[in-house]
């Protein structure tokens, strides 16, 4: 099989409101499209954060054999020519996981048992609890209450945008409408200095979270290995780290008890693989970030990873509409089934997209 040619489409709503987290306003959503043609009739779909660089890849590709996957990673990352991390690998990430939703296809298996196939559903948490013009005390519990009328019994808010002590309101607040049993997972988006995240850790670890979610930058190794040593909350972080020479650092150097690996941007789903692998031998756990779609998949081929993070409709009106297949959890049990449909999931609805084609 040979690879015969690379596009890329981009998608982009507008929300019904913004939302914040601890450091980023969000206006819109995008999903963007890589699609890897072959001589075959089988085509590959990708997706990342962006694809802006796409046809930099092009001419390594066209002639490949699109199984290769390693090799076509390896002849991709040439940092001479394209850098380190960053946008570049976000663009190798979405080609790389195109070229798996032809290997699964080709093999008209499963993409998650091609991968390890380790299980067939994975428990999930809610992304929420994001600020919000108009959006108080009463809203944010009302927001929890109605995740937990789903089945979910993990939830998880942003911290880090106001000062410590109305944060705290927050959580106190949140810890009381969800109750004891409920996990609760804070995530501050790096919007702290290391004392200010230790203090917060200490001021809310009374409401038990179940983990604390990038405190400080995702560079400042030292401040996290600070963090994991004196927080009593456990660190989970990684959703913006590259490639598995960052995660071998980001593992060595500060021993999260969580990754949030997101193969959608840290070098696909051929790094991610060797990622979940490494971590396991330290005994670390996974929940990647975001991307459900993609993620059930993976989160079900490796025996480490703990939940799947997941984006509800109040996050993204279009999320349901976009996708053939889009991805729920079974509410009985608040987890997600793994597709057995070959590929990465990524069948979209045209006609409903179209109104939404930017590039
Ligand atoms: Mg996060």
């Amino acid at each position: 099989m040979k690879i015969t040619d690379i596009s890329t489409r981009v998608y982009r709503w507008k929300k019904s409101a913004p939302i914040k987290n601890g450091k980023h306003v969000f206006t819109h959503n995008e999903l963007n499209l890589v699609i890897v043609e072959t001589d075959e009739n089988l085509t590959g779909y990708g997706t990342g954060y962006d694809v802006s660089l796409v046809d930099l890849f092009k001419e390594k590709l066209v002639g490949k054999d699109p199984l290769s996957t390693e090799a076509l990673w390896a002849d991709m990352w040439d940092t001479k020519f394209v850098g380190r991390r960053g946008l570049t690998t976000r663009n190798i990430s979405a080609i790389d996981i195109a070229l798996w939703d032809i290997k699964s296809k080709a093999a008209n298996l499963p993409l998650y048992q091609i991968l390890g196939g380790y299980r067939t559903e994975i428990p999930c948490y809610i992304a929420g609890g994001y600020y919000a013009e108009g959006k108080g005390i009463k809203e944010l519990q009302t927001e929890m209450e109605t995740y937990l009328s789903w089945g979910i019994k993990n939830v998880k808010m942003k911290i880090g945008a106001l000062s410590l002590k109305e944060d705290y309101e927050r959580v106190k607040a949140v810890r009381s409408a969800i109750g004891d049993d409920v996990r609760l997972m804070l995530d501050a988006n790096c919007a702290y200095r290391t004392f200010e995240a230790l203090e917060f850790s200490r001021m809310v670890e009374e409401f038990h979270p179940y983990w604390f979610e990038e405190p400080v930058m995702s560079d400042d190794y030292e401040g996290m290995a600070e963090f994991a040593l004196k927080s009593r909350i456990p660190l989970s972080t990684g959703e913006n780290e590259y490639t598995i020479y960052g995660f071998r650092d980001l593992i060595t150097k500060v021993h999260p008890a969580i990754l949030n690996p997101d193969a959608c941007s840290m070098g696909g789903i051929s790094e991610y693989l060797k990622v979940a692998h490494y971590a396991n031998a330290h005994n670390i756990t996974l929940s990647p970030h975001g991307q459900q779609q993609v993620h059930s998949i993976l989160d079900c081929a490796v025996p480490n990873v703990i939940f799947a993070e997941f984006y509800p409709k109040q996050y993204d009106e279009n999320i349901y509409e976009a996708y053939q297949n889009p991805v729920h959890f079974n509410k009985s049990n608040g987890c997600i089934e793994v597709s057995n449909v070959p590929g990465v999931g990524l069948d979209l609805n045209y006609e409903f997209l179209d109104k939404y084609r930017v590039k």
